[in-house]
């Protein structure tokens, strides 16, 4: 095995792209941020890639705010794509109030607020529309030695040199290799919504649309911050309010009565927006009106609709199994309080290309991708388990359970960034 650092580059190596020496097959599971990141790293490494994503729609609509982070243009340039204009919006700093809105913490932190729908268009405009399959899910894998086969729900099946699993956190790849790892819910579900800037007063624009936003509502944690328009513009006038409020509800009876529509059916994991029966829509906005400081209230109450996400940890033990790999995901899922799941993305994608070096088998290259990616990605995990355990357990806010040694200066100084920055003081997060 060969000494390799997180990005799966040897030692003194930068964010680059190598040269290809000899074409092998690498079939992807899953079209959106990691698979495309994948697609694009491997095929400018020489590899002959198929992309099969499930939906036969395009994904860009899915998204919302992503907080980004310097590492995320590098990886969007090295995997051959173009970095949105803007990429995101800049944000001048951090912020935490009470109910009334008082300040009581904040952190000079600027940072670029991207839209996830900016990201992906560019992904998926780098690679060969005729190479990227829609409407193909994966059912099943097997290993023969050195090749590996994807079937798929209609039949068909493809062979090839490597198969990656970028199939996100219910990864039907992970279920056929590691049927072991499960996703756990965390015990509270992601209220998401938007909207767009001209809704607002001018009294929020001018005091709160430039901030990352935090409020700690009873047992819960609201987070809002700019975002790129639908079109991607940043200007003045056409940026989005994007607002996700972490709302406990119990595991068992309480998420299961969430996750059930108007006709009695339950959707395993989520539900989306227009199948949530409105009484919990209800509820939501009654429990805003009451907890919410008023300048919340603002955004919340224009938002046309709402996404409601259960929070999710996935840990794996290993995310190699001879040739074939996992990643984003699919490999591991860190509660998005840090914020990283599409850099992590990206770092696994590009760490795998690194390692698949022409010259050396393909299962000796993901033991080495195994060895580069599981640290991290374990550490993002644990990291955003502390900072979402005051939510899981109930607590009125961070400051409730002395053991977590989490103020809250502390969580919105490590929010929304990438593990490796966290400061010295809360290194024990990581
Ligand atoms: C509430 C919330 C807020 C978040 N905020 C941020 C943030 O601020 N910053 C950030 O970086 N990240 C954030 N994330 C996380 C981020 O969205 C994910 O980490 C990222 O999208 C992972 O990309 P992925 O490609 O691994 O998985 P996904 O985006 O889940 O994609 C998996 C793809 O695989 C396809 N697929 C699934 N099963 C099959 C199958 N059997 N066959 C074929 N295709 C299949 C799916 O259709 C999908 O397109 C947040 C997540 C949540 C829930």
């Amino acid at each position: 095995m060969r000494r390799i650092d997180g990005r799966g580059n040897q030692k003194g190596q930068t964010l680059t792209v190598r040269t290809p020496t000899k074409s092998r097959k690498a079939v992807i599971i899953g079209g959106s941020m990691a698979g495309l990141f994948a697609g694009n790293f491997l095929l400018r490494h020489g590899w002959q890639v198929d992309i099969y994503e499930r939906t036969h729609d395009s994904l860009a609509s899915r998204g919302l705010g992503i907080a980004s982070h310097g590492e995320l243009q590098e990886l969007i340039l090295a995997a051959g794509a173009t970095v949105p204009d803007p990429l995101g919006v800049n944000v001048i700093g951090r912020s935490a109030v009470d109910k009334l809105g008082e300040t009581i913490a904040s952190y000079d932190y600027p940072q670029q607020l991207a839209g996830w729908n900016g990201v992906y268009r560019s992904l998926l405009a780098a690679f060969p529309a005729e190479r990227y399959h829609r409407g193909w899910e994966l059912a099943g894998i097997e290993q023969n030695g050195t090749t590996a086969i994807a079937r798929f729900s209609d039949g068909q099946a493809v062979e090839a040199d490597l198969i990656v699993g970028a199939d996100g956190f219910r990864s039907a790849v992970r279920a056929a290799i590691a049927p072991g790892i499960q996703p756990r819910y965390a015990g509270y579900v992601a209220w998401r919504g938007a909207v767009d800037e001209n809704e607002l007063s001018d009294v929020f624009r001018a005091e709160t649309m430039d901030l990352f936003s935090f409020c700690f509502p009873k047992a819960g944690e609201f987070i809002g911050y700019p975002v790129p328009g639908d079109d991607g513009s940043a200007g003045l006038g056409r940026r989005r309010y994007n607002f996700l409020w972490y709302y406990p509800i119990s595991p068992g009876m309480a998420l299961t009565d969430i996750l059930t529509d108007a006709d009695g059916i339950v959707h395993e994991y989520s539900i989306s927006p227009q199948l949530i029966r409105p009484e919990h829509i209800e509820r939501l906005r009654a429990d805003a009106q009451e907890l919410l400081p008023k300048k919340f209230l603002e955004p919340f109450l224009q938002a046309e609709r709402f996404l409601m996400q259960p929070i999710y940890d996935v840990e794996s033990e290993r995310i190699a199994f001879e040739n074939v790999a996992l990643i984003g995901d699919a490999a591991f899922v860190a509660r998005p309080h840090v914020g990283v799941g599409v850099l992590k993305a990206g770092q696994d994608a590009y760490a795998l290309a690194r390692c698949l070096e022409p010259d050396i088998p393909v299962a000796e290259a993901l033991a080495n991708y195994d060895a580069a990616r599981l640290v991290e990605g374990r550490a993002s995990v644990v990291a955003g388990r502390r900072l979402g355990a005051f939510i899981e357990q109930g607590l009125e806010g961070p400051w409730a359970d002395p053991n977590l040694k989490l103020g809250v200066e502390d969580i919105i100084r490590v929010s929304g960034r990438p593990v490796q920055q966290h400061d010295p003081a809360t290194a024990s997060l990581a």
